[in-house]
């Protein structure tokens, strides 16, 4: 039978996220068992014990909708953060904070700015919208915000920003956020992503959602599958201007996030032991997995994040594909504008050592 529904082209063209390989996949295609997956930055410790424990016990009321714009949830985010209750918005992940964000404003002929080398699902949900991607250089594999500013035009209707970045783990300090904050118009929408600011330990970064009071342009975007290990139950949120948020709401579906999803992260926001254990256990991890790296003398770029790119001698596709023979999943970076290099996320000590192990057999170091 024929199919003979047609995309618009702007849809036809679109290459859907690609994202890391499962490990029950990959036992099953290659035969192998004992796979470590350090491919999605993914948490090595498993969810938030409490937010587990929430999760379980609410499953008895799954037959029931949940509340539809997470009410409890946006009380315990605006209690934690310290932002009014109106100026938060749940999605189902943060990445689908930026889908409504595109969706609510985006149109064909308009622009979206973003960095070369950032977090491919900026380019996907622009596009989606038949929107222009204007992707920047980045400077030493950190965003040039300054360049970024000055390549808004009359048209571009967002810039957007991951901070940390993926996949370079790199930041921009507290400072150089707004001055991009000063720099844009005010009717462009400035969305600083802040998937992985629970690991961050450098002075000098701070979150954005300090500048809310004074930008009523920006939207700063945080999640619970990181630090917080509830990636499965797809669970984010956003802040900003009341009236930005009411905006986000007429794009946003019904109940975007589940009852169970909402219950969890409530209980894992109280969960701060298990967030510190998690950053401080990253923390020691990065410092050996750096060093051990340097040993090998491979370069890698610096990370304030829970994974790191590092450099190869070959493909990053090729390493891929030898790591997986060797049992250890991580994410080639080729399709995110870094030919040669691997985004490895930190594990627990024997998950890292695995690693370190099987990067030294394929490459011969
Ligand atoms: C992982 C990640 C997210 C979070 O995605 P969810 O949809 O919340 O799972 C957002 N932005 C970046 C840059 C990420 O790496």
């Amino acid at each position: 039978m024929k199919m003979k529904i047609e995309a618009p082209p702007h849809i036809k063209n679109l290459t859907p996220y690609v994202p890391g390989k499962p490990v029950q996949e990959v036992e099953r295609e290659l035969g192998l068992t004992n796979t470590v997956k350090m491919a999605s930055n993914e948490n090595p410790f498993g969810p938030s014990p409490k937010a587990l424990e929430a999760g379980r016990r609410f499953l008895d009321n799954v037959h029931i909708y949940p509340e539809g714009s997470g009410l409890y949830l946006c009380q315990a985010l605006s209690r934690h953060y310290g932002v009014a209750q109106d100026q938060v918005i749940l999605g189902n992940g943060s990445v689908e904070l930026i889908e409504i964000a595109a969706k609510a404003l985006l149109v064909p002929g308009t622009n979206v700015v973003m960095s070369h080398g950032s977090f491919t699902m900026y380019r996907i949900a622009t596009l989606a919208m038949n929107a222009e991607a204007r992707e920047i250089p980045m400077a030493n594999r950190t965003h040039d915000l300054e360049a970024m500013a000055k390549a808004v035009d009359s048209k571009t209707k967002m810039v957007l920003v991951a901070n940390p970045n993926n996949p370079t783990g790199t930041y921009n300090s507290a400072a150089t956020v707004e001055k991009l904050l000063e720099a844009v118009p005010d009717d462009v929408l400035v969305v600083i992503d802040e998937a992985y600011k629970e690991f961050v330990k450098a002075p000098d970064y701070r979150s954005a959602d300090c500048l809310l009071g004074r930008h009523s342009n920006l939207l700063v975007l945080g999640t619970f599958a990181k630090a917080y290990g509830l990636a499965g139950l797809r669970v984010g949120y956003g802040f900003g201007h009341k009236e930005l948020i009411a905006i986000l709401h007429k794009a946003r579906s019904p109940f975007n996030t589940s009852s169970i999803a909402q219950v969890a992260a409530i209980a894992a926001l109280e969960d701060g032991d298990f967030v510190k254990m998690v950053a401080e256990s990253n923390d020691r991890e990065m410092k050996r997995v750096c060093a051990a790296l340097s040993g090998m003398g491979f370069s890698f770029t610096p990370s304030v994040t829970n994974f790191l790119l590092v450099d190869v001698p070959m493909a990053s596709s090729e390493c891929y594909r030898k790591l997986l023979m060797e049992g250890v999943i991580i994410r080639p970076m080729e399709g995110w504008g870094f030919p040669n290099s691997i985004r490895v996320t930190l594990f627990t000590k024997e998950g890292n050592d695995r690693f370190l192990k099987a990067l030294a057999k394929v490459t011969g170091r």
